[in-house]
């Protein structure tokens, strides 16, 4: 029999994504997937959902990816096998969604001192419940009139530098590790791909990486090859998902990057720190 693939990189309702954690496992099942991650941003509380609608043999990862920065990039850095009910964890990401939100508020209010119209409100009600983030603050400016595009709001206002900006609050990609590790879950890099940091992987081998996103939609074949060889080499475990978010990526593209489904037991053995 061949074997199942998996989706290692799926996000839902919970963060960015426009299909439930339910609705995600339904299609992924479907299209005859053996398992998927859900992994929303800064978010843990989907896998639950997924978990108890999962049909008998298809596996549900808890997984989550945290924004962090080193001060000069932005850096995703994806967690499996976490625990969901980790308390140290779970702190951290009611820290980061109250940060998240006084953030959003702040550029409101610049926004509202420089005589732009726009409500608290309205941005919360797009951010519909998840967290609060810029592309709602964008939404709204242009839902009321006061831009013309997305892009066009961060130039004039929200964009790094524009008047509005106010900055992240930000984890540093070495406590992700660290954070992961701690709540039993094995750390990776996403998409090394878009971010160019190679000169950061060994750091964070030594805060306790254990395998690295190699499949991902936006890495080119050379992409795929580079990150197959440094995964071999330095003895990470090779991930891979689609990155969805839903219908919103135009079409569903779940399943668009998969892995074999053997990937889970050679993660959780890496997980072994
Ligand atoms: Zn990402
Ligand atoms: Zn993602």
């Amino acid at each position: 029999m061949e074997e199942g693939r998996v989706d290692l990189h799926v996000h839902t309702t919970f963060s960015d994504g426009d299909m439930t954690p339910e609705e995600m496992v339904v299609e992924a099942a479907k299209m005859g997937l053996a398992g998927i991650a859900i992994t929303d941003h800064d978010e843990i509380a989907g896998i639950e959902e997924a978990k108890s609608c999962a049909p008998q043999g298809f596996a549900v990862v808890p997984g989550v990816e945290l924004s962090t920065s080193d001060g000069k990039t932005d850096l995703h850095i994806l967690g499996y096998f976490i625990d969901t009910r980790d308390e140290n964890l779970l702190g951290y990401l009611k820290v980061f969604r109250e940060a998240r939100l006084r953030r959003g508020i702040e550029m409101v209010e610049r926004l509202r001192k420089m005589g732009v119209e726009i409500e608290v409100e309205a941005v919360l009600e797009i951010a519909g419940g998840g967290a609060v983030g810029r592309p709602h603050i964008a939404a709204a400016l242009l839902r009321n009139g006061c831009v013309e595009s997305v892009e066009e709001a961060f130039r004039h206002y929200i964009g790094f530098d524009s008047p509005a900006y106010v900055p992240k609050y930000q984890l540093k990609p070495s406590d992700a590790f660290k954070l992961i590790a701690e709540a039993g879950g094995i750390g990776a890099m996403a998409h090394p791909g878009t971010s160019r940091r190679d000169d950061l992987i060994g750091d964070f081998i030594a805060s306790g990486m254990r395998a690295i996103e190699v499949y991902h939609p936006k890495h080119g074949q050379s992409d795929v090859e580079r990150y197959e060889r440094l995964a071999m080499k330095l003895g990470l475990v090779a991930t891979g998902g689609s990155d969805s978010h839903g219908r919103r990526d135009g079409s569903l593209s779940l399943g668009a990057c998969t892995v074999p489904l053997s990937t889970l037991e050679k993660l959780k053995a890496a997980g072994n720190y």
